[in-house]
């Protein structure tokens, strides 16, 4: 019997909340305590939201604020908070691991060759389509990562 499927909603990191600002209440929230590194590199990523740091970038904005946290501190938290669910990390083909803040809300990425710049996208026929996909080999998605890997157009 063939089964007409309703099109769904995608349910990409369906539990996740989505998140508008991340402060110290989060890390209490994830389960670690609020200490003054974790506090500034929270506080560096809430700040630069729309972009993706390396761990390079945020010990760039350390030094830069006179603080003395250093790299290995750097690596250090923000491997405590990709465990705790309060950032994504992305390693992307070719260069530094980057780091962005789990806003919960689901996007995919486009990385430019060239320049190293990530651009976020969201396309609900991509979703649709990977559901679809899903669906035909008798699956339903959990979780998805789509990473183009882009050159600037040449005109
Ligand atoms: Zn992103």
């Amino acid at each position: 019997m063939i089964q007409y499927l309703a099109p769904q909603q995608p349910v990409t990191r369906k539990h996740r909340a989505t998140r508008d600002y991340v402060d110290s209440k989060h890390l209490k929230e994830a389960g670690l305590k609020i200490t003054y590194p974790r506090k500034r590199i929270l506080d560096i990523l809430e700040r630069h939201r729309t972009r993706h740091l390396t761990a390079d970038d945020i010990y760039r904005c350390l030094v830069e604020a006179d603080e003395e946290i250093g790299l290995a501190t750097v690596y250090r938290v923000l491997n405590q908070f990709e465990s705790a669910g309060l950032v994504e990390k992305h390693n992307f083909e070719g260069g530094q691991a980057y780091y962005e803040l789990d806003s919960g809300q689901h996007h995919d990425h486009m990385v430019c060759l060239e320049t190293g710049k990530v651009i976020e996208f969201m396309s609900e026929e991509i979703e649709a389509a990977q559901q679809k996909i899903a669906r035909k080999h008798g699956y339903e998605i959990e979780d998805h990562r789509l990473v183009i890997y882009v050159r600037p157009k040449k005109k």
